[in-house]
């Protein structure tokens, strides 16, 4: 794709929004802004800079060390006796592995069937 195909393909406007600036003692100030259209989905996205410094990133150290020193039943050592199986008429070994993977159904009732994909080093909600 040539740059004027790449153009009308990746559609987007470049415009500015203008207002008296509380952040700048109320003088009146013009903000820059982009609207992107995906060509796929139809969907608009919003390019800016934001006026306020995002915060500081907490030390989660600690708080990791305590996650792993708890008990973690998708953790390899506990997955089998610690997390539930799926009905024998729906999946006859009770869960499904795919490699290091492996999916379970959730033990909490959400909706009539949901399951948790498991990897040794990570839970993903499914
Ligand atoms: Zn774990």
């Amino acid at each position: 794709m040539n740059g004027d195909a790449m153009d009308t393909f990746f559609k987007r406007i470049q415009s500015k929004t203008r207002l008296f600036n509380p952040l700048k003692d109320f003088s009146f100030d013009e903000i820059p802004f982009e609207i992107r259209y995906d060509p796929l989905t139809g969907e608009t996205g919003r390019v800016f800079d934001t006026p306020y410094r995002p915060p500081d990133r907490p030390d989660i150290a600690e708080i990791i060390q305590r996650s792993r020193e708890m008990f973690c039943p998708f953790c390899p050592d506990a997955l089998e006796t610690s997390t539930p199986l799926f009905p024998t008429e729906l999946i006859p070994d009770g869960r499904i592995k795919q490699g290091d993977a492996t999916l379970i159904p959730n033990l909490i009732p959400l909706i009539h069937m949901r399951g948790y994909l498991s990897y040794p080093e990570n839970t993903i909600l499914g």
